[in-house]
């Protein structure tokens, strides 16, 4: 048996095997072939599997998210049948005497340069999807694997580190937890794990190795530990914890209906925190009062492309009819950071976390902003949407905001398509900035809602990305209540509400601080709803 020691960032004991992310190898060589028609035929059978993983996608995507977003694989699969392109490939086998892997990385760079430089933005669209198209050759021509973890039953996925586009894509019934070598307690993947209410240890090292794949582990996510090919003692002892966790779950179970009120009466809302329209089983079963954070840029990552207005409509207003009339609250985009998404195509920078991200990318790209406030307008008819504007700084921001919410609701207005005037309006208090002037950004919203994470990563100036740091990364700091403090105390002086959606609000070292505060609403993983309603109802 192999006992590794890393950090815990979400309890629970995780039984199964171990499954290593995979991400394929994107270098192609070039080399020389003798026989050009047995490369060609080799071109011709990756084609045609190729279709048929196309058409099975389509297929399952119909099932899973219906017709307008499966249309993109019908799409993939014209491309693959195109003349030219296909014409492009037999000429670069033919004339150079190279593989097929290269032709095709040849012809498939050429089309999407071809498709970039055109002045529709729709055929601009396509350069990424004939990129897909001939990564999808290539891996099938060079036998690579897909990304990803390939498996048939539940498994621990382990990995060096994960980014938040590769957790957002793994399938959530076939991980039971995640082990990684690296990883900040504080990163988005960490966050990701939490709402996906399954245990997790990170920065496990190196020690965590690949020849480890395929064996039978066992998490204990709340000691922090991993056992590799567990003895039948230890097998036995974490089959009891895991026992014991599930009745302290079924426990809580009993608090469910149950109001979120203190010994002497004071209350507060739980909300809970989202990244997809899949997460909303959980806060339903974890009996949340509403949505305190939908983070709508989980969209952006788990699509190829821009999501459209229609298909971010369809999930918006799929949420609001769920919540059945409880509040959604939905944050517009927060991509740039550590949440990287390839088409926005952005500029590497010297210091992404205080770079071109969030309501910064909104402001200078409106198109993309208004796409995604119509689909929200349009969603509010359906429910009791409240919108939330990410990493703001200033007054003339939230002014700017409104001006193009102005022009997104004339725009509706005037096609007749409905939506609801009085959507509740309010910011991200994440910023130093955004505290010190929170008094005239009251005047501004209808609510804020402070995020932890990032308040405190600018107030400490502490990159929450990095590992080295996280013991230095300390949200009680001092520093850090205070300012949530003067946020409570400016809000209510302008008589508006004021909620935390950070990680933080779910610290219940903390409850009594915050309920001290005056704090509305704290929003949480969905798994921490119930815990957080039984410590609220033991404080005073
Ligand atoms: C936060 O910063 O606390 C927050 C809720 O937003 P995110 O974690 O997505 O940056
Ligand atoms: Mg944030």
């Amino acid at each position: 048996m192999i006992t590794l020691s890393g950090k815990s960032v979400f309890g629970g004991v995780a039984i199964g095997k171990l499954a290593f992310y995979k991400r394929e190898d994107k270098q192609i060589k070039r080399h020389h072939v003798d026989d050009v028609d047995a490369e060609i035929a080799r071109f011709e059978a990756a084609q045609n599997t190729a279709m048929e993983e196309l058409g099975a996608l389509y297929d399952k995507a119909m099932k899973d998210v219906g017709e307008a977003n499966a249309m993109i694989f019908e799409v993939h699969q014209m491309m693959l049948m195109d003349l030219d392109y296909v014409e492009s490939i037999r000429n670069i086998i033919t004339t150079q005497e190279v593989n097929a892997e290269y032709a095709v990385g040849t012809t498939g760079d050429n089309f999407s340069e071809m498709f970039a430089s055109m002045d529709d933005a729709y055929m601009q669209g396509r350069a990424a999807d004939v990129k897909d198209v001939s990564d999808r050759l290539i891996k099938i021509l060079s036998g690579g694997g897909e990304s990803g973890v390939q498996t048939d039953e539940p498994v621990i996925v382990a990995a060096d580190d994960l980014v938040p586009s590769e957790t957002v894509q793994l399938d959530k019934e076939k991980v039971l937890g995640f082990a990684t070598m690296y990883g900040s307690a504080n990163s988005h993947t960490a966050i990701l794990a939490r709402t996906m209410n399954i245990p997790a240890v990170i920065g496990l090292g190196e020690e965590l190795k690949t020849v480890y794949d395929g064996k039978d582990a066992i998490i204990d996510g709340f000691t922090g530990t991993i056992y590799i090919d567990p003895d039948e003692e230890t097998l036995r002892v974490m089959t009891e914890k895991r026992e014991e966790d599930r009745k302290k779950k079924a426990l809580l179970e009993e608090l469910k209906g149950k109001e979120n009120v203190t010994l002497s009466g004071q209350k507060i809302n739980v909300y809970a925190n989202i990244g997809n329209l899949s997460d909303v089983g959980a806060v339903l079963q974890n009996d949340a009062g509403g949505i305190g954070l939908f983070r709508s840029e989980f969209l952006y990552l788990e699509s190829e492309d821009f999501p459209t207005e229609e298909q971010q409509f369809q999930v918006y207003k799929q949420v609001a009819e769920n919540m059945a009339g409880k509040k959604v609250i939905i944050r517009t985009l927060d991509i740039g950071a550590d949440k990287q998404v390839d088409y926005f195509n952005l500029d590497k920078e010297e210091n992404p976390a205080l770079g071109y991200r969030a309501i910064r990318i909104c402001l200078t790209r409106p198109e993309i902003f208004k796409t995604q406030l119509r689909a929200l307008y349009r969603a509010s008819a359906f429910g009791q949407i409240a919108i939330m504007f990410p990493m703001i700084i200033s007054v003339s921001e939230v002014k700017r905001i409104k001006e193009i919410i102005e022009e997104v609701k004339a725009e509706l207005r005037e096609t007749g398509i409905p939506f609801r005037e009085d959507v509740e309006i309010g910011i991200m208090i994440e910023t130093p900035a955004s505290v010190m002037v929170s008094r005239e950004l009251a005047k501004e919203v209808d609510f804020f809602s402070v995020g932890t994470n990032d308040l405190t990563q600018y107030t400490l100036a502490i990159d929450r990305q990095n590992q080295k740091l996280d013991n230095f990364y300390d949200p009680h700091h001092p520093a850090v209540l205070r300012m949530i403090q003067m946020a409570a105390d400016n809000a209510h002086a302008e008589g508006k509400w004021i909620g935390i959606c950070g990680e933080l609000g779910a610290d219940l070292e903390l409850t009594e601080t915050f309920l001290k505060m005056g704090l509305d609403e704290l929003s949480v993983s969905p798994s921490m709803v119930l815990p957080l309603r039984k410590k609220i109802r033991e404080c005073e």
